[in-house]
């Protein structure tokens, strides 16, 4: 069986200290470090020699060009100078020496590359694209391979989802080497996660607070890799499920899915799968051989319409939207759990049974309203829609018989018409800081003064009370947030995924 990746956290303080301060916080979390010389200070590259000894952690050697995607703009002699400074007077205790160094394929400097192999530092062979990607990855890997003691690594910036699952497939194939690949940026954040999956043999992160130019690059930090991903239990054997969506800042489900997989030890990985096109996700996970995908914005409609599914479930059907896709023996089916997580949080939180009498507004018509629109239906509930696209909420309103509006003030008449209960689907209050005073910005219905007896439900989950729940607590109304809705349509999906009872 393939070994596990290893893990290098890149180094990019501006002093040494920094940068040991860096291996004290994570020191648990990873294998190896990366120095970043190109980052340092000027007159802290003079004490790069020592850096191994106080690092106690085997580290690689890297001076990144500019090209290249680094820092290091002073010329190729004085990078010839800073390399054989690093790897001058090695020491008979190898693990005083560099472990590895970084040489680009263009950098040929033989008596450099000699001192490195004569004191046992191995040599990275690397090519970086940072602006377009490669094609014959295992090609390329061949050519970089000039002697059996380097490790060839090939870095690229991926254009679509195809150019990751190509370096993925073939990097897979390479069993006779070690070698490293990765997909630079958001787009290619699986050739990370799943680096042993891939026979590539390091994967790189970096710490959390990592300057603004290294996010082009797209690493994690390496508690989030080994605590969120479970990276140090994949193997080749790991069934791959995720979360397709763009631009997929925040979410909450790898956490959830992979803390419940950790908990019943279960061989699988959940993870992000940033995507601009539903149909490009599905080639993506059909040739990485991922089982299933959790969909959301705003893919929950596309999914439908792209044809990449043969079967939808009922609910799916009606309510036109599917946020978890499963492949089976007989192609891609599609799944809604948003509406069952809806009820049953929305049950637990109202103490109803069912919603007879009652009058409901909907802010929003996008898919999470369509959920719930099916689902107060369900329970016999009457409801108004209202939304900032009017033509959306009457789609909406006519699938159910239901009322529609604009979301302004004009129709403050209207939604103190249908307040009986108040559910908030849009999307906006989403990822505002926590206590922010409500706005137009950050509430959809701030023209509206609570009375107190309202009962108010919002889809958001983050921040824990958006400043709409946060005025309507305040004047008395019960309310609740989309947490445990989030909970239990997880809970729906993990059990399509594995097939076993939650
Ligand atoms: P969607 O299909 O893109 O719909 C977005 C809705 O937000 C639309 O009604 C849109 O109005 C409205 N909106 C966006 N920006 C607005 C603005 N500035 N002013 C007024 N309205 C605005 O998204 P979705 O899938 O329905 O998701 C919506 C929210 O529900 C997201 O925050 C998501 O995280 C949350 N959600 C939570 C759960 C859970 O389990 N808790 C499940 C699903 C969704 P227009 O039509 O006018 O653009």
């Amino acid at each position: 069986m393939a070994s596990t990746a290893k893990i290098a956290l890149c180094l990019t303080g501006r002093t040494i200290e920094e940068d040991l301060e860096l291996i004290k916080q994570y020191k648990d979390y990873i294998d190896m470090v990366e120095l970043r010389v190109d980052y340092l200070d000027d007159d802290e590259k003079l004490f790069i020699r020592k850096f191994p000894s106080l690092a106690k952690i085997p580290t690689i050697l890297t001076i990144r060009r500019h090209c290249d995607g680094g820092k290091f703009c002073d010329g190729e002699a004085n990078r010839t100078t800073l390399f054989a400074r690093g790897l001058a007077y090695a020491d008979q205790d190898s693990r005083k020496n560099f472990t590895y160094v970084d040489i680009e394929t263009d950098f040929d400097v033989p008596c450099l590359q000699d001192a490195a192999l004569a004191f046992g530092t191995k040599i990275i062979r690397s090519f970086h694209s940072i602006e377009s990607p490669i094609d014959e990855i295992e090609k390329k890997f061949r050519s970089i391979r000039k002697t059996g003691f380097e490790i060839p690594k090939i870095a690229f910036k991926p254009k679509n989802l195809q150019d990751v699952s190509n370096l993925m497939k073939e990097s897979a194939r390479i069993k006779d080497y070690e070698h490293i690949a990765i997909a630079l940026g958001p787009l290619g954040l699986p050739s990370r996660i799943l680096a042993t999956k891939i026979n590539s043999c390091i994967t790189y992160v970096s710490a959390k607070n990592s300057p603004e130019d290294f996010a082009f690059l797209g690493q994690i930090d390496p508690i989030t890799l080994t605590q969120t991903y479970n990276f140090r239990q994949i193997n080749e054997d790991t069934s791959v499920f995720g979360i397709m969506g763009y631009p997929l800042k925040f979410t909450n489900s790898p956490k959830f899915h992979n803390e419940n997989f950790k908990k019943r030890k279960m061989n699988c990985v959940y993870i992000p799968i940033r995507c601009e096109n539903a149909e490009e996700t599905v080639q993506f996970a059909d040739a990485n051989n991922i089982k299933g995908l959790s969909v959301t914005l705003p893919f929950k409609k596309d999914i439908l319409k792209s044809g990449v599914l043969n079967f939808i479930s009922e609910t799916t059907g009606e309510v036109q939207a599917a946020n978890t896709i499963l492949k089976t023996c007989e192609g891609w089916k599609g799944f809604n759990t948003d509406v069952n997580g809806f009820i049953k949080s929305f049950l637990e939180f109202s103490g109803y049974r069912n919603l007879f009498f009652k009058k409901i507004a909907i802010i929003g018509a996008g898919g999470a309203a369509n959920a719930c629109a099916y689902a107060v239906k369900k329970l016999r509930g009457n409801a108004c829609i209202f939304n900032r696209t009017l033509s959306k909420a009457r789609e909406i309103a006519n699938l159910y018989g239901f009322r529609y509006a604009p979301l302004n003030a004009d129709y403050l008449y209207a939604l103190e018409k249908y307040n009986d209960i108040i559910i908030q689907t849009t999307s906006v209050g989403f990822g505002c800081e926590q206590d922010s005073e409500s706005n137009k910005k950050n509430d959809p219905i701030f023209f509206y003064e609570f009375k107190g007896f309202e009962k108010v439900f919002d889809l958001i989950y983050l921040p824990e009370k958006t400043p709409m729940l946060a005025r309507a607590e305040k004047a008395g109304c019960s309310i609740c947030n989309g947490s445990n809705m989030l909970e239990y349509q997880g809970i729906d999906q993990f059990e399509l995924f594995t097939g076993e009872k939650y």
